[in-house]
């Protein structure tokens, strides 16, 4: 990308609040025109990240950079951009006109100006019939499109957009979502949007940034994000996914749900265990026995609108999401197969649990700020090590008695035959666990290690 196609450098962006890191060196560049998402969970950073852009907060490290200049220590108002929040925060006392000229006024702009750039940009938000209306008596769509005619007034040329339309009803949103899309055509500026609906991002961005735990995931278009997703946490995040276990046994030849199938991925290596995704509406019904890849039982069939979504157990007792547009009996045995090309591998982010550990004396070890038994045979007192246990070792309770540390459930994938469980620890990092239990995202949950299922590894020497 030309530099000068930028008109926003974000440079190694971190933040912390009370002690927690929020957002942790976040890199990006953002194109002249572009409409790009920050879509993530809940409290993964979206709205710190717009904010640092806003000028409304301050990184704790790293830059932003505007058409080449640091802009880090401008303050909000020198910035040549503008915020819509959730909530419209109109002045409940002013007319629609009044509103939207308010900025104007204070700056002392000539009256015949100002009417003609607020005529033009309510008529940009379709509300030209609204000026006299109080502010109050709009609906919420309506006075969103108020907020955003604000915004715009000051021709910025990058618009601010915190979750505009999460306060409005669905239809509501749906209809504001492609008027906002015709208003990014039809001004040419630059939208960063910040949302939580992943089928939202999916329908306005040119680029979605995707988030989790104050780190960007992924960026790239819709498409790319939906097809080809670098990870478990982005497959699960947009829209519905089969997640497996699997093993590439050579470039081409992938193993899952105990069968083997031709895939498209190379560069993994030879018997290497990886990820897999495959969307539901990628798994195919077949008569041909000379095409069926595996044989399952439908387990359900729900009619969801437009697909019926079923889910199947295959005969190697796993458990997968098929949508398709015909509906398959419950109880039918049924022969699927997969394109090579619907399979999507991807790299194994860790295999097993790891930390930063100190042996504290015989049989005793310190790790997640907790101390636990386990064989310390070989390590001396003092010495730093590296603690491993395998996802199935952690044991999870629903009380705090008998618990080594406690934490709660942060993120679940469901992986076709168990779950695999993300709790955040109270010692502040994260602890992955696999278990057949059902869990709920948010459950407090005491967390057992047993003395065998830990094992300590050496450090290199120096590495404290
Ligand atoms: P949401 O969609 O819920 O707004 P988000 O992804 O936009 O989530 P942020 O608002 O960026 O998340 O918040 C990230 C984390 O930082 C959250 O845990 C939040 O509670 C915390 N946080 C944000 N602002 C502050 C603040 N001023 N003081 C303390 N903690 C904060």
């Amino acid at each position: 990308m030309q530099e000068n196609d930028l008109i926003i450098k974000l440079e190694h962006l971190s933040k912390e609040f009370d002690g927690v890191k929020v957002l942790d060196d976040v890199s990006l560049d953002i194109k002249k025109g572009e409409f790009v998402t920050f879509l993530g969970p809940s409290g993964c950073g979206k709205t710190t990240t717009l904010r640092i852009i806003a000028g409304f907060t301050k990184p704790d490290a790293g830059s932003v950079i505007m058409e080449g200049k640091d802009i880090s220590e401008v303050p909000p108002y020198r910035r040549p951009l503008n915020t819509v929040f959730q909530r419209y925060a109109l002045f409940p006392h002013l007319d629609v006109y009044d509103n939207v000229a308010f900025g104007l006024k204070l700056q002392k702009v000539p009256e015949d100006e100002i009417e003609k750039r607020v005529k033009r940009v309510l008529k940009l938000v379709s509300m030209s019939d609204y000026e006299d209306r109080d502010v109050e008596s709009l609906s919420g769509g309506q006075q969103q499109r108020v907020a955003i005619a604000r915004a715009l007034i000051n021709q910025p040329k990058v618009l601010l957009l915190d979750e505009p339309l999460a306060a409005l009803d669905l239809k509501m949103r749906k209809d504001m979502q492609i008027e906002l899309k015709e208003m990014h055509k039809k001004l040419g500026i630059t939208f960063i949007y910040v949302t939580h609906d992943q089928e939202e991002a999916l329908t306005l961005s040119d680029t979605i940034v995707v988030m989790n735990e104050g780190r960007i995931q992924q960026i790239g278009t819709p498409i790319d994000i939906y097809n080809e997703p670098v990870n478990c946490f982005v497959a699960d995040f947009i829209g519905e996914s089969n997640i497996l276990k699997g093993r590439m046994i050579r470039d081409r030849r992938v193993a899952f749900i105990k069968h083997e199938f031709d895939c498209v991925d190379e560069g993994f290596g030879e018997d290497v265990k990886v990820d897999v995704v495959v969307r539901p509406e990628d798994i195919y019904f077949t008569t041909d026995p000379a095409k069926c890849q595996f044989k399952a039982k439908v387990n359900s069939c729900t009619f969801k609108g437009v697909h019926y979504e079923m889910w199947v157990d295959t005969d190697t007792g796993y458990e997968l999401m098929i949508q398709d547009y015909d509906p398959y009996p419950v109880g039918s045995e049924v022969m699927l197969y997969i394109d090579p090309d619907d399979i999507q591998v991807m790299k194994k982010e860790r295999e097993f649990n790891s930390f930063a550990a100190k042996v504290k004396g015989e049989g005793r070890v310190e790790f997640l700020d907790t101390e636990f038994e386990c064989d310390t045979q070989g390590f001396e007192e003092g010495e730093q090590a590296q603690a491993v246990i395998r996802f199935e070792k952690v044991d999870l309770l629903d009380h705090e008695e008998d618990a080594d540390l406690t934490g709660n459930v942060e993120f679940i994938l469901y992986m076709g035959d168990h779950y695999h469980l993300t709790i955040k620890t109270d010692a502040g990092e994260n602890i992955w666990v696999d278990t057949n239990d059902i869990w709920d995202k948010g459950d407090f949950v005491g967390i057992k290690i047993l003395p065998g299922d830990i094992t300590l590894h050496k450090v290199a020497s120096g590495n404290e």
